[in-house]
C-alpha cells in the first residue's frame, strides 16, 4: 500500500516553532517495511492539492479537527481510504466518521498495525479502539524520514500520560494509564540522535521519580542540552533539580495556571496547591534552570484584575517565556461538561464553527464578558513580548545573560512574539461550510 501520514496545522501558515513530530517516528516503527509511507507536516510545508495514495491518515487534535475535515473532503477519492486518529478521536469518533472511512481511538500501538493488516486482507473496519494498557512503550528512534530542518531540536519521550487530572486538560480522555519506556532505551535514542538539543515531550517527565533519575544518570555523559515539562512538586525537590542540571537540563516548562486560589481549586491542580510560587521560581533559578510558565485565565474565581496581576507576577519574576491562555473548554473534559450543563457554551462545537477564531473565548466567563477575556489575554501576551519587557526580563535575571542562555532567551522570545502575531484572530482550519458549523 502507499500510505501518506499527515500532521495538521491549525491554519494555513507555516509555523516558525514547529518541532519534529514524535508521532512520525512511532508510526514509522509500527508500519511494516512492505508499505511505502510518506510523512507530510503541514506545520512545516504546504500540502499538495491532490494526494495519490491508498490510505491517507491524519493525526487530529480538537484544534485541527476542522482542518482535517476540509482536507478529507479535498483528498477523498472512491479508491482511497481516509483514516483519522489522535486526541479528538478519543471523544468525537462519531463526528469524525462523517468525514473519515476509519477512525482510530486510543494509542496508535493498539490500532494502526491492525488497521494495516485488515486493509491488506480487504476487510478494514470503521472504528478501531485500543485497549487500555500500561505496557512499556517501545523504542521510537527518529529515522531519516524528515523532509524539513526542524530547528535542530530532537523530540523524545520517557512516558506518555499524566498522573494528575486537571479540570481543563484533555490528556485523560486519551490516556487513562501512564506508559513508560525503559530509561536505557531513551538513553540509547539520545545517543543515536544527531541533535544536541532535546525536548522531552512527556507531560510530566517525573511521573516515576526513580526511572526518571535512572534516565538522567544515563544521559548525563552524552552532554546534550534539554528541556522538559515538570509539575510543581518536582520544583521543591532539590536532589532532583541537581540531577537535572547535571544531566544537561536548561529549561523547565511548568503550569502555574493561576494565582487565584479559587480558580486553582476549581482546576483541581493538586500539584500546585499550597505552593509559594515565588519561592518555587527562586528555587528553580538557584539550580540554574530557565522557566517556561503557562497560565489559564477565565476560571470563575478570576475577575478583571487577573490580567494585570498575572502579567505583573510573570514580569516581576523575570520568567523566560510564558503562555497566557484563555480557558478553552475541550470536549471530554470536566470543564466542558460543566459549561454545557450550565448553558454557558457560546458555540455548539467551537472547533467546527466558521466564526470561532484563535484566541476567542468559547464560553461565558462568570466575572467578565467573553470579549474582555479575549482582549485581556491578548494584552498580556502583547505586553510580555514587547521589546521593553523582553529587555527588562533579560537584564533582571542573571541566568538569562549567560552566553548559551542568552541565545535561547532571545530566540524563544522573538519566535513567541512572531507566532502570537501570526495566530491571533485566525480562523481555525479554513471554512468548513457545513450545517453543523454554528
Ligand atoms: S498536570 Fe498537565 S498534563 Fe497533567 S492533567 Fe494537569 S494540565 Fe494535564
Amino acid at each position: 500500500m502507499k500510505i501518506v501520514f499527515i500532521r495538521l496545522n491549525m491554519f494555513e501558515h507555516i509555523s516558525s516553532d514547529a518541532m519534529k513530530p514524535i508521532l512520525f517516528a512511532i508510526i514509522r516503527e509500527l508500519t511494516p517495511q512492505a508499505h511505502e509511507i510518506e510523512f507530510l507536516d503541514e506545520r512545516a510545508e504546504s500540502l499538495p492539492e491532490r494526494i495519490d495514495a491508498d490510505l491517507i491518515a491524519f493525526s487530529v487534535e480538537t484544534y485541527t479537527a476542522k482542518r482535517a475535515y476540509i482536507l478529507a473532503k479535498r483528498y477523498k477519492t472512491p479508491q482511497n481510504r481516509i483514516v483519522m486518529g489522535g486526541f479528538h478521536a478519543a471523544v468525537m469518533a462519531d463526528e469524525m466518521l462523517q468525514y473519515a472511512d476509519t477512525v482510530l481511538v486510543g494509542d496508535a500501538e493498539g490500532t494502526w498495525p491492525q488497521l494495516l493488516a485488515d486493509c491488506e486482507n480487504g476487510c478494514p473496519k470503521r472504528k478501531y479502539i485500543s485497549d487500555e494498557t500500561a505496557e512499556p512503550l517501545s523504542p521510537a528512534p527518529h529515522p531519516e524520514i524528515y523532509r524539513h530542518r526542524y530547528a535542530g531540536i530532537g523530540v523524545h519521550q520517557l512516558s506518555r500520560g499524566c498522573k494528575f487530572n486537571c479540570d481543563f486538560c484533555s490528556i485523560k480522555t486519551m490516556y487513562r494509564c501512564v506508559r513508560q519506556k525503559a530509561p536505557e532505551t531513551v538513553a540509547a535514542e539520545l545517543r543515536a540522535a544527531k541533535e544536541k538539543i532535546i525536548f522531552f515531550a512527556d507531560d510530566n517527565l517525573f511521573y516515576n521519580r526513580e526511572s526518571a533519575l535512572a534516565m538522567l544518570r544515563a544521559i548525563a555523559p552524552l552532554r546534550k542540552k534539554w528541556a522538559c515539562q515538570i509539575s510543581m512538586d518536582a520544583a521543591h525537590d532539590d536532589a532532583l533539580l541537581d540531577e537535572m542540571k547535571r544531566a544537561g537540563c536548561f529549561l523547565v516548562l511548568m503550569g502555574f495556571e493561576s494565582l487565584t486560589p479559587d480558580s486553582l481549586r476549581e482546576m483541581h491542580k493538586s500539584a500546585n496547591a499550597a505552593s509559594d510560587y515565588e519561592a518555587v521560581i527562586r528555587n528553580i533559578y538557584r539550580h540554574g534552570l530557565l522557566i517556561y510558565g503557562t497560565f489559564v485565565l477565565g476560571y470563575d474565581g478570576d475577575t478583571k484584575d487577573v490580567f494585570q496581576n498575572t502579567l505583573d507576577f510573570a514580569v516581576r519574576n523575570h520568567i523566560t517565556i510564558t503562555n497566557f491562555n484563555p480557558l478553552i473548554p475541550m470536549p471530554g473534559t470536566p470543564v466542558y461538561q460543566r459549561m454545557q450543563e450550565q448553558g454557558r457554551l457560546l458555540y455548539r462545537k467551537w472547533w467546527l464553527s466558521d466564526k470561532y477564531r484563535y484566541g476567542d473565548t468559547a464560553y461565558r466567563p462568570r466575572n467578565m464578558s467573553p470579549d474582555e477575556l479575549r482582549e485581556g489575554c491578548l494584552y498580556m501576551r502583547t505586553e510580555f513580548y514587547s521589546l521593553r519587557c523582553i529587555l527588562r526580563r533579560l537584564l533582571g535575571n542573571p541566568l538569562h545573560l549567560k552566553p548559551v542562555n542568552l541565545m535561547i532567551y532571545l530566540l524563544a522570545n522573538i519566535i513567541s512574539a512572531k507566532e502570537i502575531r501570526a495566530k491571533q484572530g485566525q480562523l481555525l482550519g479554513g471554512l468548513l461550510h457545513e450545517a453543523d458549523a454554528d
